[in-house]
């Protein structure tokens, strides 16, 4: 999907481009793809709301902006519907021209904290990045109806908080249970 990411893009040509000029606007940008991670995510079709205010800087545009959205996946335990709601704020600036020279550290666990940098495309700010990191960090790797879910019975796939207390299975001979399984014909020993 090459198009995906122009939904994210903001025309921001009504903002003056004076320090201190400030201007806001409320986007419902329906996403074109999942956003979030493999098991909870924002699905294809929903809608992300986000609510922006741009304010020109001698540099470039800052955005400070919240977004709101619904993200939805299955519990880890016991797959029932789960649903997270997201509010998070980013606050990010879009500089004019690229920084040159930045001051680069060199150990790999430092690079991991550099911050990206974004840039405006002319009028053009894309909000894709911020808003998908911003609802990645949202979320749950493994997501669960409630702290305390008890899973699923691994004999019988039933919910535990369904199951009467006393569930339980006849415990099988595994032995008896594999020869059975291989359906050929045994001497009786059962005499
Ligand atoms: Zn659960
Ligand atoms: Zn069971």
């Amino acid at each position: 999907m090459p198009r995906s990411s122009e939904v994210f893009k903001l025309n921001t040509f009504e903002l003056p481009r004076r320090a201190g000029e400030m201007k806001e606007y409320e986007l419902d940008i329906e996403v074109p793809e999942n956003v979030g991670v493999p098991l909870i995510f924002v699905p294809a079709g929903d809608v992300i709301e986000v609510d922006a205010r741009l304010e020109s800087v001698t540099e470039g545009v800052l955005l400070s902006a919240s977004i709101f959205a619904t993200a939805k996946g299955e519990c880890t335990r016991c797959l029932d519907p789960v649903e997270v709601e997201i509010e998070k704020k980013i606050q990010e600036l879009f500089n004019y021209t690229a920084k040159i020279g930045r001051s680069k550290k060199s150990s790999s666990e430092d690079e991991l904290d550099l911050e990206e940098e974004f840039m405006m495309d002319g009028d053009i700010m894309n909000l894709e990045t911020p808003i998908r990191d911003a609802i990645v960090l949202g979320l749950p790797f493994n997501p669960l109806c409630s702290s305390e879910c008890l899973g699923l019975c691994p004999e019988c796939g039933g919910k535990w908080a369904d199951l009467p207390s006393d569930h339980a299975h006849e415990s099988v001979d595994a032995r008896w249970a594999a020869l059975a399984a291989l359906d050929i014909d045994l001497p009786d020993f059962k005499n």
